[in-house]
């Protein structure tokens, strides 16, 4: 099978059965698909628990780098979910780790600047790194360019950006020093390239792709991107939970990190391997409105939500 021009909508229980007997392994974004913001989107769990008596494997990836995985723990067990265990949650913090560890070689004990929230620190520690900038509290004072901060430390060997809400002039400053240091050659880590995410009171709030972005910018550098859509991350969701790639499917709400991290990274063979929500950031007009040329964004399927798959199996 090749893969269709346009996605298939999931209508019927016959189809929702289909989907099951097609994939072994299922890969969910979280908000907008598992939860949006506080609150978890009805029949998420119920549909999770249903996948785990079909002894179908599964595992969460997000591009939300602030928090690490012992949060997100603790958060899928607030909202009812069954024994989700650390090793199957792949927030990009913990992606940063792991790849300056799997695919860098960066050894254990090196030494990490940081532009980010607390997920990354922790997920540095917890590899076994000392992260350095990051929530540092003298990174907190007045402006000043004989900082001690901006003297670069020669012991750091990468960079990593995310989002952080506590971003001012001394970090940013801080910051570019690592970028430009050895002719711009230490390893420069962009958590995701997510532009905004919808915040509460009807907000649309920047996210990670924003800082990271405005550090490439300022320091005329590109950098690796360990979030969706990338392949590394991937491979090594792939690798460490055992999936096999034909039979696995991708659940996001956004096309151009979700569905393009399943449909580039080969899900689901030849047919593809990712399936839009409309319970997040894409709305029906949006993928109508999709110009299908570019592949890549297309889903296979879509359904409103993982809770209406769940009606439709139990119909
Ligand atoms: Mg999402």
């Amino acid at each position: 099978m090749t893969r269709q021009a346009a996605p298939q909508k999931v209508t019927s229980k016959e189809e929702a059965l289909q989907l099951l007997e097609e994939f072994d392994h299922f890969l969910f974004d979280c908000d907008g698909v598992i939860w949006l913001g506080p609150d978890k989107i009805p029949g998420a769990s119920e549909f999770v628990e249903l996948l785990k008596e079909k002894k179908k494997t599964y595992a969460f990836v997000t591009n939300n780098s602030s928090v690490s995985r012992d949060t997100y723990k603790k958060k899928f067990e607030k909202l009812g979910f069954p024994d989700v265990t650390k090793d199957i949650i792949f927030p990009s913090c913990y992606a940063a780790a792991l790849i300056l560890k799997r695919d860098l070689k960066i050894p254990e004990g090196s030494k990490v600047w940081v532009l980010g929230d607390e997920g990354i620190e922790h997920e540095l520690k917890e590899a076994g790194y000392v992260p350095l900038g990051g929530n540092d509290e003298a990174l907190d004072e007045e402006w000043d360019p004989a900082h001690r901060l901006l003297k670069v430390d020669e012991d750091v060997k990468a960079v990593v950006i995310g989002s952080t809400k506590k971003l001012n002039y001394l970090r940013v400053a801080t910051t570019l020093q690592y970028l430009l240091h050895k002719n711009r050659s230490i390893p420069f880590i962009g958590t995701n390239i997510d532009k905004t995410y919808p915040g509460p009171f009807g907000t649309t709030l920047p996210a990670g792709g924003s800082f990271v972005n405005y550090m490439s910018f300022t320091s005329s550098r590109d950098f690796i991107d360990v979030g969706k859509p990338s392949p590394l991350l991937l491979d090594n969701i792939i690798e460490s939970c055992l999936f096999d790639r034909k039979k696995t499917l991708m659940f996001g709400d956004t096309l151009y990190t979700d569905v393009k991290f399943g449909n580039d990274g080969k899900l689901g063979g030849d047919a593809g391997g990712s399936l839009l929500v409309l319970s997040g950031g894409t709305s029906q007009e949006e993928l109508d409105l999709l110009d299908k040329k570019d592949e890549s964004l297309v889903p296979l399927y879509y359904v409103e939500s993982v809770g209406r798959l769940l009606e439709l199996l139990r119909n």
